[in-house]
Protein backbone atom coordinates (compact mmCIF):
# COMPACT_ATOMS: atom_id res chain seq x y z
CA UNK A 1 0.00 0.00 0.00
CA UNK A 2 1.04 3.28 -1.03
CA UNK A 3 0.23 6.75 0.77
CA UNK A 4 1.47 10.28 -0.61
CA UNK A 5 1.37 13.18 0.87
CA UNK A 6 2.32 16.32 -1.89
CA UNK A 7 1.54 19.72 -1.83
CA UNK A 8 0.53 21.92 -5.14
CA UNK A 9 -1.15 20.04 -7.69
CA UNK A 10 -4.51 20.19 -8.27
CA UNK A 11 -4.03 24.29 -8.85
CA UNK A 12 -2.66 24.59 -5.51
CA UNK A 13 -6.07 23.39 -3.87
CA UNK A 14 -6.41 20.57 -1.37
CA UNK A 15 -7.40 17.50 -3.22
CA UNK A 16 -7.86 13.76 -3.34
CA UNK A 17 -6.29 11.70 -5.88
CA UNK A 18 -6.82 7.89 -6.50
CA UNK A 19 -4.90 5.70 -8.65
CA UNK A 20 -5.25 2.17 -9.98
CA UNK A 21 -6.64 1.42 -6.37
CA UNK A 22 -7.56 -2.15 -5.84
CA UNK A 23 -8.95 -4.11 -2.36
CA UNK A 24 -8.71 -7.81 -1.78
CA UNK A 25 -10.61 -8.79 1.53
CA UNK A 26 -9.40 -12.52 2.05
CA UNK A 27 -9.34 -14.13 -1.89
CA UNK A 28 -12.28 -11.44 -2.79
CA UNK A 29 -11.65 -8.90 -5.43
CA UNK A 30 -13.52 -5.77 -3.93
CA UNK A 31 -12.25 -3.24 -5.74
CA UNK A 32 -9.92 -3.03 -8.93
CA UNK A 33 -8.57 -0.12 -11.44
CA UNK A 34 -10.51 2.36 -9.23
CA UNK A 35 -9.16 6.13 -10.26
CA UNK A 36 -10.89 9.76 -8.81
CA UNK A 37 -9.85 12.92 -8.34
CA UNK A 38 -11.38 15.16 -5.59
CA UNK A 39 -10.61 18.75 -5.77
CA UNK A 40 -10.72 21.31 -3.02
CA UNK A 41 -14.05 22.41 -2.07
CA UNK A 42 -15.67 19.32 -4.19
CA UNK A 43 -18.99 17.69 -3.12
CA UNK A 44 -18.69 14.08 -4.58
CA UNK A 45 -20.66 11.41 -4.90
CA UNK A 46 -20.12 8.32 -4.83
CA UNK A 47 -23.16 5.73 -6.46
CA UNK A 48 -23.50 2.41 -7.16
CA UNK A 49 -25.75 -1.13 -6.02
CA UNK A 50 -25.76 -2.80 -2.38
CA UNK A 51 -21.88 -4.30 -2.07
CA UNK A 52 -20.66 -2.72 -4.82
CA UNK A 53 -17.41 -1.82 -2.91
CA UNK A 54 -18.50 2.09 -1.89
CA UNK A 55 -17.63 1.84 1.93
CA UNK A 56 -14.87 -0.50 1.38
CA UNK A 57 -13.13 2.47 -0.95
CA UNK A 58 -14.17 4.94 1.70
CA UNK A 59 -12.25 2.57 4.38
CA UNK A 60 -9.10 2.18 1.89
CA UNK A 61 -9.19 6.13 2.14
CA UNK A 62 -9.58 6.69 5.81
CA UNK A 63 -6.55 4.18 6.18
CA UNK A 64 -8.62 1.35 7.64
CA UNK A 65 -8.24 -0.75 4.72
CA UNK A 66 -5.29 -2.74 2.99
CA UNK A 67 -4.96 -1.31 -0.65
CA UNK A 68 -2.48 -1.66 -3.81
CA UNK A 69 -2.30 1.71 -5.94
CA UNK A 70 -2.42 5.10 -4.79
CA UNK A 71 -4.28 7.16 -2.70
CA UNK A 72 -2.33 10.79 -2.48
CA UNK A 73 -3.69 14.04 -0.94
CA UNK A 74 -2.57 17.21 -0.69
CA UNK A 75 -3.62 20.28 0.86
CA UNK A 76 -2.25 23.94 0.75
CA UNK A 77 0.01 24.67 3.67
CA UNK A 78 -0.02 20.62 4.73
CA UNK A 79 3.26 19.29 3.03
CA UNK A 80 4.05 16.00 4.05
CA UNK A 81 1.36 15.77 6.65
CA UNK A 82 -1.70 13.32 6.76
CA UNK A 83 -4.67 15.44 6.51
CA UNK A 84 -7.50 15.65 8.68
CA UNK A 85 -10.12 13.18 7.30
CA UNK A 86 -13.83 13.66 9.33
CA UNK A 87 -15.72 10.80 9.11
CA UNK A 88 -19.64 10.12 9.46
CA UNK A 89 -20.34 5.97 9.16
CA UNK A 90 -23.22 4.39 8.02
CA UNK A 91 -26.08 4.31 9.74
CA UNK A 92 -24.64 3.59 13.23
CA UNK A 93 -27.81 3.04 15.86
CA UNK A 94 -28.24 3.60 19.58
CA UNK A 95 -30.66 2.05 21.71
CA UNK A 96 -33.58 4.20 22.72
CA UNK A 97 -33.59 3.48 26.54
CA UNK A 98 -29.46 4.56 26.68
CA UNK A 99 -29.18 7.07 28.88
CA UNK A 100 -26.74 8.66 26.93
CA UNK A 101 -26.98 12.45 25.68
CA UNK A 102 -25.28 14.11 23.48
CA UNK A 103 -23.34 16.14 25.48
CA UNK A 104 -21.95 12.43 27.27
CA UNK A 105 -21.06 11.41 23.33
CA UNK A 106 -18.96 14.47 22.80
CA UNK A 107 -17.29 14.45 26.33
CA UNK A 108 -16.46 10.34 25.58
CA UNK A 109 -15.25 11.96 22.49
CA UNK A 110 -13.05 14.91 23.48
CA UNK A 111 -12.53 14.90 27.00
CA UNK A 112 -10.25 12.34 29.25
CA UNK A 113 -12.95 13.64 32.27
CA UNK A 114 -15.28 10.28 32.90
CA UNK A 115 -18.52 11.10 31.60
CA UNK A 116 -20.51 10.06 35.03
CA UNK A 117 -18.65 13.49 36.51
CA UNK A 118 -20.82 15.41 34.19
CA UNK A 119 -19.86 18.38 31.96
CA UNK A 120 -17.22 21.17 32.66
CA UNK A 121 -18.92 24.50 31.92
CA UNK A 122 -15.82 24.73 29.21
CA UNK A 123 -16.55 22.08 27.26
CA UNK A 124 -20.43 22.26 27.75
CA UNK A 125 -19.23 25.45 25.75
CA UNK A 126 -17.14 23.84 23.34
CA UNK A 127 -19.80 21.38 22.73
CA UNK A 128 -22.54 24.44 22.22
CA UNK A 129 -19.71 25.53 19.65
CA UNK A 130 -19.52 22.49 18.02
CA UNK A 131 -23.56 22.09 17.66
CA UNK A 132 -23.56 25.58 16.56
CA UNK A 133 -21.83 24.46 12.96
CA UNK A 134 -24.82 21.99 12.14
CA UNK A 135 -27.68 24.80 14.08
CA UNK A 136 -28.24 22.02 16.46
CA UNK A 137 -27.54 23.44 19.97
CA UNK A 138 -30.86 22.92 21.16
CA UNK A 139 -30.06 18.97 20.93
CA UNK A 140 -27.45 19.16 23.42
CA UNK A 141 -29.23 17.65 26.63
CA UNK A 142 -31.42 14.99 24.45
CA UNK A 143 -30.60 11.42 24.58
CA UNK A 144 -28.55 9.98 21.20
CA UNK A 145 -31.16 7.09 20.65
CA UNK A 146 -33.81 9.23 20.97
CA UNK A 147 -32.90 11.82 17.57
CA UNK A 148 -34.16 11.57 14.55
CA UNK A 149 -32.19 10.17 11.69
CA UNK A 150 -31.71 13.73 10.78
CA UNK A 151 -30.62 15.02 13.95
CA UNK A 152 -28.59 11.93 14.65
CA UNK A 153 -26.64 12.84 10.98
CA UNK A 154 -26.26 16.26 12.34
CA UNK A 155 -24.83 15.56 15.88
CA UNK A 156 -22.17 12.96 14.03
CA UNK A 157 -21.47 15.55 11.54
CA UNK A 158 -20.78 17.89 14.31
CA UNK A 159 -18.38 15.63 15.57
CA UNK A 160 -16.28 14.77 12.49
CA UNK A 161 -15.77 18.33 12.45
CA UNK A 162 -13.81 19.05 15.70
CA UNK A 163 -11.13 19.45 14.63
CA UNK A 164 -12.19 20.82 11.32
CA UNK A 165 -11.23 18.34 8.84
CA UNK A 166 -9.80 18.79 5.09
CA UNK A 167 -11.83 16.33 3.86
CA UNK A 168 -14.93 14.98 5.14
CA UNK A 169 -16.37 11.31 4.52
CA UNK A 170 -19.99 10.47 5.10
CA UNK A 171 -20.95 6.85 4.45
CA UNK A 172 -25.15 6.91 3.22
CA UNK A 173 -25.74 9.54 5.62
CA UNK A 174 -29.22 9.78 3.98
CA UNK A 175 -30.55 6.33 4.89
CA UNK A 176 -33.12 6.64 7.76
CA UNK A 177 -33.52 10.75 7.32
CA UNK A 178 -37.05 11.75 6.09
CA UNK A 179 -37.41 13.74 2.35
CA UNK A 180 -37.12 17.09 4.88
CA UNK A 181 -34.43 16.03 6.62
CA UNK A 182 -32.49 15.25 3.47
CA UNK A 183 -32.85 18.96 2.03
CA UNK A 184 -31.53 20.10 5.48
CA UNK A 185 -28.90 18.07 5.56
CA UNK A 186 -27.80 18.77 2.07
CA UNK A 187 -27.85 22.18 2.48
CA UNK A 188 -26.15 21.99 5.94
CA UNK A 189 -22.88 19.93 4.10
CA UNK A 190 -23.36 22.73 1.24
CA UNK A 191 -22.83 25.61 3.32
CA UNK A 192 -20.13 23.74 5.49
CA UNK A 193 -18.49 22.86 2.34
CA UNK A 194 -18.42 26.68 1.85
CA UNK A 195 -17.49 27.90 4.96
CA UNK A 196 -14.44 26.09 5.61
CA UNK A 197 -13.70 25.35 1.71
CA UNK A 198 -13.50 21.14 2.59
CA UNK A 199 -13.75 18.77 0.55
CA UNK A 200 -16.55 16.08 0.76
CA UNK A 201 -17.30 12.63 -0.05
CA UNK A 202 -20.55 10.90 0.20
CA UNK A 203 -22.08 8.19 -0.92
CA UNK A 204 -25.57 7.58 -1.71
CA UNK A 205 -28.60 6.11 -3.30
CA UNK A 206 -30.92 8.78 -3.34
CA UNK A 207 -30.08 10.07 -6.33
CA UNK A 208 -32.30 13.15 -6.73
CA UNK A 209 -30.56 15.20 -4.45
CA UNK A 210 -27.34 14.65 -6.88
CA UNK A 211 -27.96 17.75 -9.23
CA UNK A 212 -28.65 20.15 -7.31
CA UNK A 213 -25.46 18.91 -4.47
CA UNK A 214 -22.72 17.00 -5.98
CA UNK A 215 -20.44 18.47 -8.33
CA UNK A 216 -19.32 15.38 -9.68
CA UNK A 217 -20.52 11.30 -9.47
CA UNK A 218 -18.46 8.28 -9.83
CA UNK A 219 -20.58 5.46 -10.36
CA UNK A 220 -19.21 2.23 -8.87
CA UNK A 221 -19.63 -1.32 -9.35
CA UNK A 222 -16.19 -2.98 -7.83
CA UNK A 223 -14.36 -0.05 -10.46
CA UNK A 224 -15.76 3.16 -11.90
CA UNK A 225 -18.07 2.70 -14.51
CA UNK A 226 -18.61 6.41 -15.04
CA UNK A 227 -17.76 9.47 -13.77
CA UNK A 228 -18.66 13.63 -14.45
CA UNK A 229 -21.28 16.29 -14.13
CA UNK A 230 -24.51 14.13 -12.12
CA UNK A 231 -26.71 14.80 -15.37
CA UNK A 232 -24.11 12.68 -17.16
CA UNK A 233 -23.55 9.58 -15.60
CA UNK A 234 -27.38 9.84 -14.63
CA UNK A 235 -28.04 9.98 -18.23
CA UNK A 236 -25.26 7.19 -19.16
CA UNK A 237 -25.68 3.95 -20.36
CA UNK A 238 -23.65 2.34 -17.50
CA UNK A 239 -26.37 4.27 -14.74
CA UNK A 240 -29.05 2.13 -17.09
CA UNK A 241 -27.51 -1.01 -16.76
CA UNK A 242 -26.64 -0.67 -13.44
CA UNK A 243 -29.90 -0.12 -12.26
CA UNK A 244 -32.64 0.34 -14.87
CA UNK A 245 -32.12 -3.24 -15.65
CA UNK A 246 -31.77 -4.22 -12.36
CA UNK A 247 -34.48 -2.18 -10.54
CA UNK A 248 -34.16 -0.02 -7.62
CA UNK A 249 -32.89 2.70 -8.71
CA UNK A 250 -34.55 6.20 -6.91
CA UNK A 251 -34.21 9.15 -9.05
P1 LIG B 1 -21.27 -1.12 -0.50
O1 LIG B 1 -20.87 -0.12 0.55
O2 LIG B 1 -21.13 -0.60 -1.89
O3 LIG B 1 -22.64 -1.68 -0.27
P2 LIG B 1 -19.21 -2.73 0.70
O4 LIG B 1 -17.95 -1.99 0.49
O5 LIG B 1 -19.82 -2.68 2.07
O6 LIG B 1 -20.27 -2.34 -0.42
O7 LIG B 1 -18.96 -4.25 0.38
C1 LIG B 1 -18.40 -4.68 -0.86
C2 LIG B 1 -18.15 -6.16 -0.80
O8 LIG B 1 -17.12 -6.42 0.14
C3 LIG B 1 -19.36 -6.99 -0.37
O9 LIG B 1 -19.40 -8.16 -1.14
C4 LIG B 1 -19.07 -7.31 1.05
O10 LIG B 1 -19.66 -8.52 1.42
C5 LIG B 1 -17.56 -7.38 1.07
N1 LIG B 1 -17.02 -7.01 2.39
C6 LIG B 1 -17.04 -5.78 2.93
N2 LIG B 1 -16.46 -5.79 4.15
C7 LIG B 1 -16.06 -7.07 4.36
C8 LIG B 1 -15.40 -7.74 5.43
N3 LIG B 1 -15.02 -7.08 6.52
N4 LIG B 1 -15.15 -9.06 5.29
C9 LIG B 1 -15.52 -9.73 4.18
N5 LIG B 1 -16.14 -9.16 3.12
C10 LIG B 1 -16.41 -7.85 3.21
MG1 LIG C 1 -21.88 0.69 2.18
Amino acid sequence: MKLFFHGGGCGDSCCLRVQNLSVKIGTEQILHDVNMHVHCGELVALIGPNGAGKSTFLKAVLGQRDYDGVIAFSAPGQRDRRPRIGYVPQSPTFDPGDPVSVADLFSCCMSKRPAFLGLSKAMRNKVLECLERVHGEDLIDKRVGTLSGGELQRVLLALALEPLPNILILDEPLSGVDVEGMGMLMDMLDEIRKTYDLSILITTHDFSILDKYADQVVLIDHTVLHQGKPQEVLNSEAFANTFHRRGGATV
